[in-house]
């Protein structure tokens, strides 16, 4: 390219952007090329201006979080992501396959710490791989893990009032179907759409499950069935900016079409000793940022949540980019899946909040859009959770003051 044209492409990208910046001021969605060419040639200072712009029009200087307890039902595993540490190999003596009783035990101390939501995780499909995971549920009387789950969570539900919301990978639309009635919402990281990262070297090389075809499925089916969903990206895992750009636009077209996406998580890969990726360089401040940003922007709708235990010094700049949420946070269990970054505590968060200019608010693991009746698509709660939820919120659909000192 000679210089002239160069100053002749510059010059109307930068036309480009002035279009698309017109848009967005009027809450119209510009075609998917333009967003692209404009996230791809815009400095991130510029970006994080426009995304908080985003957030605080429809924001009343609230940042949320929920206030959880993290059940580590079974952290067996049938795949292995190259970046992750959650997953056991039997017989190390930190895997865990937890019996009901147990269960219940955590949600009841979660309880007199005014806990409202249970989070479930499992590891992917582990009953397929490990004899283990096949003799627990057996040795327990289930046949499958998803029949355990659901029956831990109405049992969470009933004893406790706690609002279990489950990750357990991919699921079916049958199994999904099975835990709806206890379930408020259900959690599944799209990782990111690219299948790329399903090759040789790569951070899914060894993990099926995290193909996006079969994520994509699971988004699709949960949109079918009316449950409300988390998904969210793992940021800094041999992606491009534009693959990033490519997921977001693909949960905004699955949002479109069922208005079943909650929240999106973006989360910052984190290297982990013993791990494939263990050398790998995590994603820089400003990528991260970009990212956060552009998922703010293109995601006008959907709660934007930043975990902060995985960047404890600098997790308040992410109310700058542009942010809505902290995500779960407990004041009595560890982040299993990092349990080398403590979750920061709750007043710390709300100090931090606080400084930034908003106010710390608890929220249920089902956010207000889809408990109110006002949501566009009804039916998201059906009858068997509508009194647990109302016990605990206010009339923001926000929990209730006394739930949240
Ligand atoms: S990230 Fe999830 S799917 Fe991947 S190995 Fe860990 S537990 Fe399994």
């Amino acid at each position: 390219m000679n210089r002239h044209s160069d100053f002749h492409y510059r010059q109307v990208i930068q036309d480009q952007n002035q279009d698309v910046l017109h848009k967005l001021s009027e809450n119209r969605y510009p075609e998917e090329i333009e967003i692209t060419k404009f996230i791809e040639t815009t400095n991130t200072t510029d970006l994080l201006k426009i995304s908080r712009s985003i957030r605080n029009k429809n924001n009343l200087r609230i940042i949320t979080y929920s206030r959880k307890v993290f059940i580590n039902l079974i952290n067996l595993c049938k795949d292995t992501c190259s970046y992750c540490t959650y997953k056991k190999e039997p017989p190390d003596n930190n895997s865990v396959m937890l019996k009901p009783s147990q269960v219940l035990s955590i949600a009841e101390a979660g309880k007199k710490l005014k806990c409202t939501e249970a989070l479930i995780v499992t590891g992917e499909r582990p009953e397929l791989k490990y004899r283990e995971a096949r003799d627990w549920l057996n040795k327990l009387n289930y046949k499958t893990l998803v029949e355990l789950i659901a029956d831990v969570s109405e049992k969470i539900l009933k004893k406790t009032g706690l609002l279990p919301h489950t990750n357990a990978g991919s699921l079916t639309k049958k199994e999904m179907s099975m835990l709806k009635s206890t379930n408020v919402s259900l959690g599944m990281m799209l990782e990111n759409s690219s299948e790329a990262l399903l090759n040789v070297g790569k951070a899914h090389e060894n993990a099926p499950s995290k193909n996006p075809k079969v994520r994509i499925k699971s988004l699709i089916s949960a949109g079918e069935l009316k449950i409300p969903v988390t998904t969210g990206l793992l940021i800094g895992i041999g992606e491009s900016l534009s693959d990033v750009i490519n997921s977001l636009l693909l949960i905004n077209e699955l949002n479109k079409k069922y208005g079943h996406i909650q929240e999106v998580i973006i989360q910052n890969f984190s290297p982990k000793i013993g791990t494939n990726m263990e050398n790998d360089v995590p994603p820089s401040n400003d990528y991260f940022l970009k990212c956060i940003a552009t998922a703010r922007i293109l995601l006008k709708n959907i709660s934007i949540q930043v975990p902060p235990n995985l960047s404890p010094k600098i997790y308040s700049g992410y109310i700058d980019a542009g942010i809505n949420d902290w995500g779960g946070i407990s004041p009595l269990t560890p982040d299993y899946v990092n349990p080398e970054y403590p979750w920061p505590t709750i007043k710390d968060i709300a100090k931090i909040t606080k400084m930034k200019g908003f106010t710390l608010r608890a929220r249920l693991p089902i956010y207000p859009e889809f408990i109110n009746n006002y949501h566009k698509y009804s039916n998201f709660v059906p009858m068997s959770l509508k009194k647990y939820i109302e016990d605990l919120i206010d009339n923001s659909g926000l929990v209730k003051g006394e739930y949240t000192t």
